[in-house]
C-alpha cells in the first residue's frame, strides 16, 4: 500500500523512500533488538555506536572520502555551518599567520545564489576578517538582478592567500548548480584556485549531497550538508573535514582569534567521535537507513544515472513548453540544477492553474521559493523516475490545453 501518500516534489524537508519509512517503524519501537526504540535509547549504547560507525562507513565508501578527511555529525543545519566554517577557519588562519590583521585576513565568497549570499552575510556579521565577493552571478544574469547562471571562469578572481574560499554547489532556491562534467564551462574552476593547495576550499552541499559523486572531493577542506533534502530528516548535519582544518580553537583565541563556542568547534566534534553532547539520534538513524539502502541499490553511480535522466527529461519538457510560449526557464543553459528545476508558467493566473491542477493529481510541493516565485521541481534521490514521468505527462497535457 502507498499509505495514501502523494508525490512530494518539495524542496526540503523532502520525500524519503517509503521502504525506509517502513523499516524505521520497527526501529522506532524496538531498535536493534534492544527492546527500546531508537528515540529512547542512549547515544552511548553499544548498539547506537555500532549503527553510527556503519553510517559513517556507508558515507565514506560511497563518496570515496580519503583518510585525510574526517566525517563528523552535528546539528544546527546549513545555517549553523555558515557560522562554524568562518570561526574554525579564522582560528586556523590565526595559528598559521599570527601576525595578520583583520584587514589582511581575507575570506573569499563565490556568490551564485540566495544561500551563498546568506553565508557571506554571516561571515561579515562575525567580523574579524575582510569578506570578499569573488564573483556575484547577478552581474552576468539576463536582467542584472537574478541568480540565473554560473559565471564565466575568467571572472573568478580568487585572493592569493585567503583564510577560506567558499561556494555553494547547488543553489536550492534559484535552481543553479555547478556542472558535474569537468569540461563544462559551468564546472567549478578548480584550476584557478591559488597554487597553495592548503588554502581551505569550503562547499555547501546541502541540497545535492549524495545525488552523485562529489567532483574533486579530496581537494576540499570542508564539505557540509543538512540531511533534510537528500538523505534524511532535519536535525542532522553531515561534515567532511580535512584533518588540518580541525584546529585547537582555544590556542588560536590566545593569539587573538575570536573564541569559538565548543559545540561549533570541529575539534570538539572530532575528539568526541561526534558524541560530545546528545546527537540527533532519530535523524541519524533514518539517514543511516537511507544511505544503507543507497548502497544496496548500487551506490552513487546508480543515483547519478537516474538523477541525470530525471533532470534531462524534466528540462526537455520545460523546453518544449518554452517553444510553445507556455513555460519559461529561469536558469541559463548549462547552469541548471539537477536537484531543483525552476521555471515560470506564462500568462495571467496560469501558474496557479498549473499548481492547482498538479495538486489535484497528487503532486505537491511544486511552488517556487517565496522569494522568487515560479515553479520549483525538486528531484532529490527519493523522487522516482516514474514520479517524474507522471509530472511530465501532466505538463504535456497542460501544454495541449493551453494551446487549444
Ligand atoms: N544551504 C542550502 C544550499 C540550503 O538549501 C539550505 C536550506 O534550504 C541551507 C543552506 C540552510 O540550511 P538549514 O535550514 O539546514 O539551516
Amino acid at each position: 500500500t502507498d499509505h495514501g501518500r502523494v508525490i512530494n516534489f518539495g524542496a526540503g524537508p523532502s520525500a524519503l523512500p517509503l521502504s525506509v519509512l517502513e523499516e524505521a517503524q520497527t526501529g522506532l519501537v524496538n531498535f536493534a533488538g534492544t527492546g527500546m526504540g531508537i528515540a529512547e535509547i542512549s547515544h552511548r549504547s553499544k548498539e547506537f555506536q555500532a549503527f553510527l560507525d556503519g553510517f559513517e562507513r556507508d558515507i565514506r565508501t560511497q563518496l570515496d572520502v580519503p583518510p585525510t578527511h574526517r566525517i563528523l555529525f552535528t546539528q544546527g543545519g546549513g545555517t549553523g555551518q555558515f557560522s562554524a566554517v568562518v570561526l574554525n577557519l579564522l582560528a586556523r588562519y590565526k595559528l598559521l599567520r599570527p601576525q595578520a590583521s583583520a584587514e589582511d585576513t581575507v575570506l573569499d565568497y563565490v556568490v551564485t545564489g540566495s544561500w551563498s549570499k546568506k553565508a557571506a552575510e554571516e561571515a561579515r556579521r562575525l567580523g574579524g576578517s575582510t569578506v570578499r565577493t569573488v564573483v556575484d552571478a547577478r552581474v552576468y544574469s539576463k536582467d542584472g538582478k537574478a541568480f540565473d547562471n554560473i559565471p564565466p571562469h575568467a571572472e573568478f578572481a580568487f585572493s592569493a592567500d585567503p583564510a577560506l574560499i567558499y561556494y555553494c554547489e547547488n543553489e536550492t532556491v534559484d535552481g543553479v548548480e555547478f556542472a558535474h562534467d569537468a569540461q563544462s564551462p559551468a564546472a567549478f574552476p578548480f584550476h584557478l584556485l591559488p597554487q597553495n593547495t592548503l588554502v581551505p576550499l569550503i562547499a555547501d552541499y546541502s541540497s545535492s549531497f549524495m545525488c552523485r559523486p562529489i567532483p574533486r572531493l579530496a581537494d576540499h577542506a570542508v564539505i557540509y550538508a543538512g540531511a533534510q533534502k537528500n538523505i534524511g530528516p532535519a536535525g542532522l548535519t553531515v561534515l567532511i573535514v580535512r584533518e588540518d582544518c580541525i584546529v585547537d580553537v582555544d590556542a588560536a583565541a590566545k593569539l587573538g582569534a575570536a573564541p569559538v563556542p565548543l559545540i561549533l568547534s570541529y575539534k570538539t566534534l572530532a575528539d568526541s567521535g561526534s558524541l560530545y553532547n546528545t546527537p540527533s539520534v532519530l535523524a541519524i538513524y533514518m539517514a543511516g537507513l537511507v544511505v544503507k539502502r543507497m548502497k544496496e541499490n548500487g551506490g552513487l553511480p546508480y543515483y547519478e544515472e537516474v538523477n541525470r535522466r530525471k533532470a534531462n527529461k524534466l528540462y526537455a519538457a520545460v523546453h518544449e513548453g518554452e517553444q510553445k510560449g507556455v513555460f519559461r526557464r529561469k536558469v541559463q543553459q548549462g547552469s541548471e540544477s539537477w536537484m531543483n528545476a525552476v521555471f515560470e508558467v506564462l500568462g495571467e493566473g496560469a501558474e496557479k492553474k498549473f499548481l492547482d491542477g498538479a495538486e489535484k493529481e497528487g503532486m505537491k510541493g511544486l511552488k517556487g521559493h517565496r522569494s522568487v516565485g515560479g515553479v520549483r521541481v525538486s528531484l532529490y534521490n527519493a523522487v522516482t523516475e516514474q514520479e517524474v514521468d507522471k509530472l511530465i505527462a501532466y505538463m504535456a497535457r497542460f501544454l495541449a490545453e493551453s494551446a487549444s
